[in-house]
C-alpha cells in the first residue's frame, strides 16, 4: 500500500482498525520529505521531532484518541505557531517566534493532528507562484521546472508530493484554489468569516480566509468540521449556522449549475478550456442541469482587488517597523532611520510594490478616485453574484487561466502574474465560498474546476463538489508519488 496516496479519512480508518500506526504514517511522510523536499522545497521548516512525538502519543492513547489523531498535516507559514518560528516567507520575520497559536491550527491540533512543519509561500501571501518567497521558490511536484502556484504553493505541493496528508492554506485572492489547481489537489476557500483569522498574519483583512488543501472533497469537509466557528478573538468570525457534514457519494441530479460566461472566453488557455468543457459534459452526464450565467462586472474585479488589497496591506504591514516584531535594522542613528532600514531590508520587492500602491490609493486627494471607486465596484460584484445565484444553485469556471507556468516565466511582469487570479478574485471580493477540484490534465499538467456557492453554503458546495469529483474521476498523482506504489 502506498501510504503517500491515502486520504485523511482512509488513513483514519486504517489507524482505527489497527492496520496502521500513527508512527508508521508520520514516518512515511517524514521519509518522503527527507527524500523529496530538497527538490520540491514545500517546507520552510520541518518539525520532525515534535511530529514523531505527537504520533507516538497518538499510538499510545490508542482507541481513546481524538478524531484527527495521527494525521500528518502541513501548515502554511502565514499561521502563527507558538514555539515554532513563523516567517511568512519574509526576511522581516526570519526569526519570529509567535507567543500564541492561530485558532485554526489550535483547533485541529486539539483534535489530534500531527504537524509536520511550516510550508513555503509568497512573502506575506502576495503572489501567485511562491516565487516571492524570501527563501527560494517551491517547485511543482508534477514538473519541477514549473511553479506550484501561490501563495499557498508550499501547502499544495506538500499534499500533491506525498509530503503531507493534507494542509492548511490561506486565500485572499485565490491563494488556496489556484495552487490547488496547479498541483492537482482540492482547495477550499470558505465563506468570509466562517473560519477565524486569529493568528493568521494579516494581508488584506476583509478578504483573507483560512482553508484546507486536501486529496479529495470529503477530506476538505472533514477539516472544515473543525475549522468553522465563532472565535471571540476575531470579531469578523461568525457562528456557523449548521454542522458541516461529510458529503455523500451521490450524483448531481437536480442541481442547476451556471457557467460564468466571462470566465470561459478570452484569456483562458485553449488547453484549460478543453479540460473544462470535458468536465462540464461529465457533470451533465451525472445529472446536473448546466446553463450560462453572467457576472457582468467581473472584468473590473482584478483592478478593484489591486486597489483594495494593497490598501489594506499597506495598513496591516505598517506594524513591521523594527519596534515590536522581527527584524530591526538601522543601528542607533534615529527612529526614522530604523524604520527605513528595517523596511528596506526586511521586505521583498513585491511587498514593497503593494505597500506603495496601497499607500498611494489611500492618500489624500486620490482616496475617492481609487479606494472609493474600488469599493463601489466591490458592491457591484457582490450584486452580480446575488443575481447569478438566484438563477443557479452554483457557478463554475476554470480555477486559473493556465496550467502551472515555468519558474521565472512571469516574475518580470507583475501584471501577467496578477492575471493568474482572474477567475478566483471575484469570489473573494464577494466573500463567497469557492472550491477547486482537479478536472483533468492538459499536456500532463493539472487543471482545476472552480465551483462557487452562496454565503455559508459550504455543505451544499461540498456535496456538489463531491458529486463532480465522482463524475470526473480524476485519479492521477505526480511521478514522485507514483514511484512509491
Ligand atoms: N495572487 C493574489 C495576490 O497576490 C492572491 C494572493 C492570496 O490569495 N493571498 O494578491
Amino acid at each position: 500500500m502506498n501510504l503517500l496516496r491515502l486520504t485523511a479519512i482512509q488513513a483514519l480508518e486504517l489507524m482505527r482498525s489497527g492496520e496502521l500506526s500513527a508512527a508508521e504514517l508520520t514516518g512515511a511522510y517524514l521519509d518522503q520529505i527527507g527524500r523529496r523536499d530538497v527538490d520540491v522545497c514545500a517546507y520552510l521548516r520541518v518539525t520532525d521531532e515534535q511530529a514523531r512525538r505527537e504520533a507516538a502519543a497518538a499510538d499510545e492513547a490508542g482507541g481513546g484518541f481524538p478524531d484527527l489523531s495521527g494525521l500528518p498535516t502541513a501548515v502554511k507559514d502565514v499561521l502563527c505557531t507558538k514555539g515554532v518560528v513563523t516567517t511568512c516567507a519574509s526576511r522581516m520575520l526570519e526569526n519570529y517566534n509567535p507567543v500564541y497559536t492561530a485558532t485554526c491550527v489550535e483547533k485541529i491540533a486539539a483534535a489530534g493532528m500531527v504537524m509536520l512543519g511550516k510550508t513555503n509561500m509568497d512573502e506575506f501571501a502576495m503572489g501567485s507562484s511562491t516565487e516571492n518567497s524570501a527563501f527560494g521558490p517551491t517547485r511543482n511536484p508534477w514538473d519541477l521546472e514549473r511553479v506550484p502556484g501561490g501563495s499557498s504553493g508550499g501547502s499544495a505541493a506538500a499534499v500533491a508530493a506525498g509530503e503531507a496528508v493534507w494542509a492548511l492554506g490561506s486565500d485572499t485572492g485565490g491563494s488556496i484554489r489556484q495552487p490547488a489547481a496547479f498541483c492537482g489537489v482540492v482547495g477550499l476557500k470558505p465563506t468570509y468569516g466562517s473560519v477565524s483569522r486569529y493568528g493568521l498574519v494579516a494581508f488584506a483583512s476583509s478578504f483573507d480566509q483560512v482553508g484546507p488543501l486536501t486529496r479529495d472533497v470529503k477530506d476538505a469537509a472533514l477539516m472544515m468540521q473543525y475549522l468553522v466557528g465563532k472565535d471571540p478573538c476575531d470579531t469578523t468570525s461568525v457562528a456557523y449556522p449548521e454542522a458541516i457534514s461529510i458529503p455523500e457519494d451521490r450524483d448531481l441530479s437536480g442541481l442547476r449549475i451556471g457557467i460564468v460566461g466571462e470566465l470561459v472566453g478570452e484569456g483562458i488557455d485553449p488547453g484549460v478550456l478543453e479540460v473544462f468543457n470535458d468536465a462540464v459534459a461529465r457533470l451533465e452526464a451525472a445529472g446536473a442541469e448546466v446553463g450560462e450565467a453572467s457576472l457582468p462586472h467581473s472584468e473590473f474585479a482584478l483592478p478593484a482587488y489591486y486597489i483594495l488589497a494593497p490598501a489594506e496591506a499597506s495598513a496591516n504591514l505598517a506594524r513591521f517597523d523594527g519596534v515590536r516584531y522581527g527584524l530591526r535594522a538601522g543601528g542607533m542613528r534615529g527612529v526614522t532611520e530604523m524604520y527605513e532600514e528595517t523596511r528596506s531590508q526586511g521586505f521583498g520587492d513585491e511587498v514593497k510594490r503593494r505597500i506603495m500602491l496601497g499607500t498611494y490609493a489611500l492618500s489624500s486627494g486620490y482616496y475617492e478616485a481609487y479606494y472609493g471607486q474600488a469599493q463601489k465596484v466591490r458592491t457591484l460584484i457582490v450584486r452580480d453574484f446575488e443575481k447569478a445565484l438566484a438563477d443557479f444553485d452554483l457557478l463554475i469556471s476554470p480555477t486559473a487561466p493556465t496550467t502551472a507556468f515555468r519558474l521565472g516565466e512571469k516574475t518580470g511582469d507583475p501584471l501577467t502574474m496578477y492575471l493568474s487570479d482572474i477567475c478566483t478574485i471575484p469570489v473573494n471580493l464577494a466573500g463567497l465560498p469557492g472550491i477547486s477540484i482537479p478536472a483533468g490534465l492538459s499536456e500532463g499538467l493539472p487543471v482545476g474546476l472552480q465551483i462557487i456557492g452562496g454565503p455559508l453554503s459550504e455543505n451544499s458546495l461540498l456535496q456538489a463538489a463531491r458529486g463532480a469529483e465522482l463524475a470526473i474521476g480524476f485519479n492521477e498523482v505526480p511521478p514522485l508519488v507514483k514511484e512509491r506504489d
